[in-house]
């Protein structure tokens, strides 16, 4: 195969300005993640730069080596500071001005003011493998579950990028100092250019599906959660109680479900104002948050009512913490705009033991009990399974 650096240079610089566009584009689409415009800053820097480089002759010209210099550098900086940005970490930003400053310094000085093209190119390849490896890192440590694809993509091209850099640096001791140049056809240089270029288009890529798969997750997110108090929505505990019952009818465990609706909730509303009603659902959500294990499900199943799904847990202990919820509730006082706000709720409990075993009745088995909690006077807890036989006049009236 026969391939000329050069000629692999202005590819590799193509593919930059090329990715530039892409990613500017799906930047100015996706204006709320992090990063994506340094990337597309990077890579149209360098690719310019590397077009620029490409035309280098000897001796070079100062404006040459300036400008490619400063955009190589300032290019594979916003590369790096687009990654930890991304992260949601702090850009560093003078990482791209001191990598530009040293590259100039080093491909100005190393050719005019002394001719040292072995030393010049070390020096080169050298800084490119340590922002390389710096990018790969900060890629690969503590990677979050749903992004591994995407972040084991892009660190393994700055992973390769870095070693190639590292195969031209040991190459450069085998060359004679005649074919020593920054283009020098022998040795692995050809091959240097071509895989890199590869690894940069498969970088670009990883960054393209980075921007995707948070897109992704972030309206997977939207769709499942609740706005207001950040918990759960209907949609997600419908899918939940299908998911739970499955695995309750596998491991022979019962399932609990709470339903619980504030009390005159409309009246508190029309006294203090539609934001104070907001303020009581979100500390009522984190009020339960607060008492519930991790493994149960809490979700707002519209306006003022919320569920709470216990997975393992039979109706006795569901009603022991649906009254510790109702207790805590009645005591807490809400300071809102210089009012003292103070509520109640009244919570149904069924489970799959006594009432049913499907998602349908298990919610109507809830809520006829949190219906029967508010006849019998609200604030206060009724089970499913007591109340049937107490009182079965009452559904028998509501129906
Ligand atoms: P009950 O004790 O029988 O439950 O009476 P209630 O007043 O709580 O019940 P009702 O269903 O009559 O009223 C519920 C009210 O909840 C009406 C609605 O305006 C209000 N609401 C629903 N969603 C929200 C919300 O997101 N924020 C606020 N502030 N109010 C809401
Ligand atoms: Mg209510
Ligand atoms: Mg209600």
């Amino acid at each position: 195969m026969q391939l000329d650096p050069r000629t692999m240079l202005i590819v590799w610089a193509a593919i930059n300005v090329m990715f530039a566009g892409m990613l500017g584009l799906i930047s100015q689409q996706s204006d709320n993640i992090r990063g994506a415009k340094q990337w597309a800053w990077g890579d149209l820097l360098i690719g310019l730069s590397f077009a620029i480089a490409s035309q280098v002759s000897f001796p070079p010209q100062f404006i040459i080596v300036f400008l490619g210099s400063i955009g190589v550098g300032t290019g594979m900086g916003l590369l790096y500071n687009g990654i930890e940005a991304f992260r949601g970490k702090r850009c560093s930003y003078w990482v791209p001005v001191v990598l530009s400053l040293v590259l100039f310094l080093n491909n100005y000085g190393l050719s005019t003011v002394i001719n040292e093209p072995r030393l010049r190119i070390f020096i080169n390849f050298f800084l490119f493998f340590v922002i390389h490896v710096a990018c790969a890192r900060a890629l690969l440590i503590r990677i979050e579950p749903g992004l591994r694809t995407a972040y084991w993509l892009a660190g393994l091209s700055f992973s390769l990028i870095a070693m190639l850099a590292v195969a031209r640096m040991i190459n450069l001791f085998f060359l004679t100092n005649s074919t020593v140049s920054m283009f020098n056809t022998t040795g692995v240089n050809p091959y240097v250019f071509f895989f890199a270029s590869m690894a940069q288009m498969a970088m670009s890529l990883a960054f393209m599906l980075l921007i995707n798969t948070t897109l992704a997750n972030q309206l997977k997110n939207l769709a499942a959660t609740d706005p207001l108090t950040g918990l759960m929505n209907r949609r997600s505990l419908d899918m939940e109680i299908t998911r739970q019952l499955a695995n309750e009818k596998r491991n022979g465990e019962c399932l609990s479900l709470m339903m619980i609706d504030v009390d005159y909730f409309k009246r508190l509303n029309d006294k203090f104002g539609h934001p104070a009603g907001d303020e009581v659902l979100r500390r009522l959500a984190h009020l339960m948050q607060s008492v519930v294990r991790t493994n149960d499900y809490i979700a707002r199943y519209g306006g003022e009512e919320f569920c709470i799904l216990l997975p393992g847990t039979t109706e006795t202990q569901a009603l022991v913490l649906a009254d510790r919820i109702r207790r805590l509730f009645t005591d807490l006082i809400i300071e809102w705009d210089g009012n003292i706000i103070s509520s109640s709720v009244s919570i149904g409990v069924a489970d799959t033991e006594h009432d049913a075993h499907e998602a349908h009745s298990l919610l109507s088995a809830a809520d006829l009990a949190l219906y029967m909690a508010k006849h019998q006077g609200r604030n206060r807890v009724v089970a499913f399974s007591t109340y049937g036989q107490h009182d079965v006049s009452v559904i028998a009236n509501r129906a």
